[in-house]
């Protein structure tokens, strides 16, 4: 499904109709680097899920497939370097990147010449074996103990195979691996058109972005979101808090919350997190009325309540209409948006309701092109995809973890590799 997101977010790129497309980007990419006659190390997320040797999702691959494209279109070799599950420095044939060849070869309709090392003759002897047009793909570079140590010497084994690197792996570029950060100090380096198009949508949002600008963040606790809390109040003009996190800011301000999940050792912090959002101009909204229940199981009974009424055995499990209301407001008012976390536990219904809602009012506001959208997260992208909102999205990030890096305000070791 979340190819479906990025390809329409792409579409609307490529028409011109994309506002994130539109600023400048402060890393090289493809239109940087000079390509013909070159030897392109491409660094890419092709780790996607199989069942008995056959890939069952083939997403990832697909959205390299422009990348790959541009290269061969403007002269260069291809040189796909990728990491697949988690052989921990060892050779483990189950995870040997052969068994995604045939899918790459599907998705691209070129041959793939597949290399049993990612250095060394092995490599390049597959290089040199494959014609013009064909695409070489090398073992997993996990494979070597050296990859998730940043090892040099394997990042030099690696940059002696070509002449350029480019990095499509925005999900991959948290981490300072031998083939995301080492190898990028050693050749001319960019994004590709997938990493670019992250950068340009993360750039809208919170590098550079129109204001106001709102944030979302829902979920389930604040203990895992400290560090994207502390880092959005200095960063955006509201931050809406949400889902079950919010129920520990109520307790933060005395008031009771029942049986809801709750941090209540974390009152401090939510305290703290409050008084810099509001030394920095930001404005915090939290729910004003609860739906709660006395079970979290699909057709529970339910009511909705003001916000300081919640039963002493009943469960927040999201947040009511009048909430949902306030925030379509603050929507209405902003030029951008920032999303990570659902605003109540939508796996269960009602309790996707606000969150529905939200989803569809901004997926709404951007088609109407008021609003330039970003949202990220594993839980986040299945809700916005059950709201059936999240095509109409600005951007939709599927990279997890680094997604939420970035959020926090972190340097991330392969995109600052591509700096300008
Ligand atoms: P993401 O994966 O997008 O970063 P999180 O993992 O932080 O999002 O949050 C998603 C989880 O938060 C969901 O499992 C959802 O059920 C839970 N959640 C949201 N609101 C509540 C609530 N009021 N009570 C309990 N769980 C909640
Ligand atoms: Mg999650």
């Amino acid at each position: 499904m979340g190819d479906r997101l990025v390809d329409g977010a792409r579409e609307r790129a490529e028409t011109g109709a994309n506002p994130v497309m539109e600023a400048s980007l402060g890393w090289k990419t493809l239109d940087d680097v000079a390509l013909a006659g070159k030897t392109v190390l491409v660094r890419v997320d092709i780790n996607v899920p199989m069942e008995a040797g056959q890939v069952t999702d083939a997403t990832r691959i697909e959205k390299i497939v422009p990348t790959v494209e541009d290269i061969i279109a403007r002269g260069g070799k291809v040189v796909l370097l990728a990491h697949f599950d988690r052989p921990k420095g060892k050779v483990v044939p189950e995870m040997s990147l052969s068994h995604v060849a045939p899918a790459l070869e599907a998705a691209l309709g070129r041959k793939v010449v597949f290399g049993a090392d990612c250095v060394g003759d092995v490599a390049k002897a597959a290089i040199a074996a494959a014609a013009p047009g064909d695409v070489v793909l090398l073992e997993n570079t996990r494979f070597h103990p050296g990859e998730e140590k940043n090892d040099p010497a394997l990042a030099q084994g690696m940059a002696a195979l070509g002449d350029i690197f480019v990095n499509d792996a925005f999900s991959a570029a948290h981490r300072a691996h031998a083939s995301t950060a080492a190898l990028a100090h050693l050749l001319p380096a960019a994004a590709g058109r997938l990493m670019e198009a992250e950068l340009r949508a993360l750039e809208a949002a919170l590098g550079n972005p129109v204001r106001p600008v709102v944030a979302v963040v829902g979920g389930a606790k604040v203990s895992t979101k400290l560090d994207l809390l502390g880092n959005l109040v200095t960063k955006v003009d509201h931050l809406v808090i949400g889902g079950g996190m919010a129920n520990t800011f109520l307790v933060a301000q005395g008031v009771e919350v029942g049986k809801s999940l709750a941090e209540r050792d974390m009152a401090d912090t939510a305290r703290e997190i409050l008084g810099k959002a509001q030394a920095a101009g930001c404005t915090i909204h939290l729910p004003v009325d609860i739906v709660v229940a006395r079970e979290f199981k699909a057709g529970a009974a339910s009511e909705t309540l003001p916000v300081a009424q919640c039963p002493a055995d009943a469960m927040i499990l999201d947040a009511g209409p009048a909430t949902v209301a306030a925030l379509v407001k603050v929507f209405e008012a902003s030029k951008t948006l920032i999303w990570n976390g659902p605003l109540g536990a939508f796996e269960i219904k009602p309790f996707d309701a606000a969150t529905n809602a939200a989803a569809q009012a901004a997926a709404r506001l951007t088609k109407a092109g008021k609003l330039v959208s970003v949202a990220g997260g594993g839980d986040t992208v299945a809700a916005l995809n059950a709201a059936d909102a999240a095509d109409d999205f600005t951007f939709i990030s599927t990279a997890g973890g680094a997604f939420l890096e970035w959020m926090e305000g972190k340097e991330l070791p392969g995109v600052a590799a591509l700096g300008a």
